[in-house]
């Protein structure tokens, strides 16, 4: 394989461990930081670490002896430090903070299956993970040693999938997947594929950056058997690759599964447009797409690490164009209250006439694209397949179909019911729209559309 051009540390007070010791997963996981005095050990602790630390209540802290040795222990603002050692600042409110911001437990139909998407569902199949991030979006549940993996939750979670014939990619998460014990993980993984409708497995999992030695070849060997399956990483700051790490994602694509990275946009980590564009370029050269670039979530804890909205769409101007397009991540902010995912990107489309459209590129040319005046679509019957999404939630792309003919907020009827008495307005029949819905009339007025 190839010779990886990045570092692989360790702590000067690991120096002593033997590498098959260092090497070995299990070993990384027992010995992990959480205390005071083990900190110490490592690095200086700041005031406002120590105090975190010493504080009741605080979201789990544990970090692996090898990604703390990632750590400058002379740099108080180290972007690895940044993201697991906690500060007095995570016990700060702010407005607007919420306990399940993307409202998932709402779109739970069983506990621990989020279906917030028609054909898609995320699984989380564990609360426990290899450290833990200070900007977690599901501290709320994570990181709780009491809470391990629930069987009976699993029957319930394959029993919905089982009767929920639309899902076709299950996406496992958690906490994280890939510290479950192998043999549990592995019937995780064989009960979903026996669902002849799931078509696609998915891992997310900052195993590989936080324990690279966890992807050994058994590992790969017992996932490659349920493919397909896609694997996430997640890295925010190129500090983070390492030899270790290059080397387990070769295994990893190497045994067939794609790598995709989701990056958390972090204020005095990654918020910076060169720390990204070093970041995307580095992921690239260990064959990891950037997949997603997330705006932080309004979750307790994390309101120190939130950047203005703006910084995510100047890091994307930074990136398009001027870099290669498959290290161009999208750019999105978790809706909170449940909306789910919305990309956010910088504009390029300027104005548009009947037959022509205004764009800009990445240097701010702009041009003009003259458009077809004798296109006729391919005739969409043709591709009527049979799967048809959930009813309702069809979206914009429903109202571009014809589906319906708006979107209308909650209570917009209430609120615009004036009344009165029936009259020739207020038929509905009326308001059907030329080119919606059924019959020879509709037909015609499509043509004339
Ligand atoms: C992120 C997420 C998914 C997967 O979304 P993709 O855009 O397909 O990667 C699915 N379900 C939930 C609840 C999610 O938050």
């Amino acid at each position: 394989m190839a010779n990886y051009p990045f570092p692989s540390k360790r702590a000067p007070v690991y120096a002593d461990v033997p590498a098959e010791q260092w090497s070995n997963w299990r070993w990384q996981l027992s010995n992990r930081i959480n205390t005071v005095e083990e900190f110490e050990k490592v690095i200086r602790l700041s005031e406002s670490e120590r105090k975190a630390l010493s504080a009741p209540n605080l979201f789990r802290v544990d970090i692996t002896p090898y990604f703390i040795s990632l750590i400058d222990p002379d740099d108080p603002a180290d972007p690895i430090r940044k993201q697991v050692v906690p500060t007095d600042r995570e016990m700060v409110p702010f407005t607007a903070m919420m306990e399940d911001s993307l409202a998932e437990d709402r779109h739970s139909p069983v506990p621990g299956l989020v279906h917030r998407y028609p054909d898609r569902v995320l699984m989380l199949i564990t609360t426990q993970c290899a450290s833990y991030c200070r900007y977690c979006t599901r501290s709320r549940i994570v990181g709780d040693p009491s809470a391990t993996f629930s069987r009976a939750e699993f029957e319930m979670q394959l029993d919905y999938l089982k009767r929920t014939p639309q899902v076709r990619d299950v996406l496992l998460s958690g906490g994280d997947p890939l510290v479950l014990a192998p043999k549990i993980l592995e019937e995780i993984l064989s009960r979903l594929r026996e669902i002849p409708h799931i078509e696609v497995l998915r891992i997310g999992s900052r195993v590989p950056v936080f324990m690279p030695m966890r992807i050994t070849d058994e590992l790969t060997d017992m996932l490659q058997k349920y493919h397909p399956l896609w694997l996430n990483i997640h890295v925010n700051h190129s500090n983070e690759i390492t030899t270790e790490l290059a080397e387990a994602c070769d295994r990893l694509t190497r045994a067939g599964i794609p790598l995709g990275n989701q990056s958390v946009l972090l204020a005095g980590v990654n918020d910076n447009i060169h720390v990204q564009r070093q970041l995307v370029q580095d992921l690239v050269r260990i064959r990891v797409r950037p997949y997603y670039l997330y705006q932080c979530d309004l979750v307790e804890g994390a309101g120190h690490f939130r950047t203005p909205v703006g910084k995510g769409v100047e890091i994307l101007e930074a990136l398009r164009g001027h870099t290669s397009g498959f290290a161009v991540p999208q750019y999105i902010i978790d809706a909170p209250g449940g909306g789910g995912k919305i990309p956010v990107s910088p504009n390029y489309l300027l104005s548009m006439s009947d037959h022509k459209v205004i764009l800009r590129n990445f240097e701010g040319y702009i041009t003009t694209y003259e458009e077809p005046i004798d296109y006729v679509p391919a005739d969409a019957a043709r591709f009527k397949l049979e799967k048809r999404p959930e009813p309702g939630q069809s979206g914009i792309s429903g109202l571009l179909e014809g589906e319906q003919m708006f979107i209308k907020p909650e209570g917009f009827d209430e609120v615009h019911d004036r009344q009165g008495i029936q009259h020739r307005l207020k038929d509905a029949k009326k308001w059907v729209p030329l080119g919606i819905g059924e019959g020879e009339k509709g037909e015609e007025g499509k043509k004339g559309a």
